[in-house]
């Protein structure tokens, strides 16, 4: 064993996280699955309530496997990325049709499923099954990053296979599901990406970036890219009762199968032409405040026009009943609606 991982796991018996809602004794592999889904972008403090909610509304793999997609989304709703969502319903199904619901154990097998890659698969082994595998989720890049001073960029692939051998390297034979915790936990909590609390940490005698004062310089950023900016007019169609229309988006692209407005460009000719396809007897009532929602490659400006649409009914849906997934600004548009007065907005 490295000293690097005897450290980390002498380390863990006193500091590491415990009591985490997916950790039991024994583990439970569907629980483990599903928080190393939930943690590929997101924090642990968010993943928990989440992580409590979808247990409740889906207690077993085969719950979720026999739900709808629309049950799945909408206990998703609010995390993102939500391919994260599908593809975890596609391998419940998967499971319960080729494996009897019993969730599979082999490296090669795990891999093939949708939404698993190399290192869920290796946390989900190592955590729920103690197997020897590697893992490289973005805290453990970090940390072997500043303890080895690994230079380059880990999104080029030179550097990324210099990452993956160092985490072979340190993961011992023994003690596997204590180690995989130790190293997410010790860079989650100590290893931070801003001011690494190095005087805590159990392997600073030997981290390199420490010994040369340089951790702030791992791991090595990608040259700054500016988001570009576009605008987008969400239509909010109220009818007679208040009722607003929502259309299920297609299953690629932003919000996939989620619920939202019809949306048009932000410009007068762009915004009549769609209310005219929409219904002719349609009138603007009034429009809310711009406002800003950012992705990875751009961010979006959204501006929500307030819509009198009478004498329509289909695809309208009762704001204060809604159990549909919903992306973030949407539910934001909702927030802000009177509920009784189709006319008006709560600004
Ligand atoms: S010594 Fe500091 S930089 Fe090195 S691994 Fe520990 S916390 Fe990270």
């Amino acid at each position: 064993m490295t000293d690097f991982a005897k450290d980390l796991l002498a380390w863990f018996q006193e500091h590491g996280r415990k009591n985490l809602p997916w950790q039991s004794s024994p583990p439970d592999i569907y629980h483990v699955w599903l928080s190393e889904i939930m943690l590929q972008q997101t924090q642990v403090t968010t993943v928990v309530d989440y992580f409590n909610k979808f247990i409740i509304n889906f207690p077993t793999m085969t719950d979720l496997a026999n739900a709808g997609e629309e049950e799945v989304l909408t206990s998703w709703a609010g995390l993102g990325y939500y391919s994260r969502a599908r593809n975890l319903h596609k391998s419940a199904k998967i499971i319960l049709s080729e494996y009897q619901g019993v969730f599979p154990t082999s490296y090669s097998e795990l891999i093939a499923l949708p939404g698993i890659g190399k290192s869920t698969a290796g946390a989900i082994l190592s955590l729920a099954c103690n197997q020897s595998r590697p893992i490289l989720d973005g805290n453990v890049k970090r940390v072997l990053s500043r303890y080895h001073r690994v230079a380059g960029y880990y999104g080029d692939s030179k550097v990324l296979k210099e990452l993956w051998r160092l985490a072979k390297y340190h993961t011992p034979s023994t003690q596997n599901a204590e180690y995989s915790q130790a190293i997410m936990d010790l860079g989650a909590t100590i290893c931070a990406p801003h001011k690494p609390l190095c005087s805590r940490c159990p392997v600073s005698k030997n981290c390199k970036a420490n010994l040369c004062n340089d951790q702030a310089s791992f791991p090595q950023k990608k040259a700054r890219t500016i988001r570009p900016e576009k605008s987008l007019a969400f239509l909010v169609y109220r009818n007679f009762k208040g009722h607003v229309y929502l259309a299920k988006r297609p299953n690629k692209g932003i919000w996939s199968g989620l619920w939202s407005f019809v949306e048009c460009e932000d410009n007068k000719t762009a915004i009549s032409a769609a209310i005219k396809e929409h219904n002719l007897e349609a009138r603007i009532v009034s429009s809310l405040p711009k406002f800003k929602h950012s992705f990875t490659h751009y961010h979006l400006w959204i501006r929500p026009i307030i819509i009198n649409s009478p004498g329509l009914e289909k695809g309208y849906h009762n704001i204060n009943k809604l159990a549909l997934g919903l992306p973030v600004p949407v539910k934001k548009i909702i927030s802000l609606l009177d509920s009784s007065n189709p006319a008006k907005s709560n600004e």
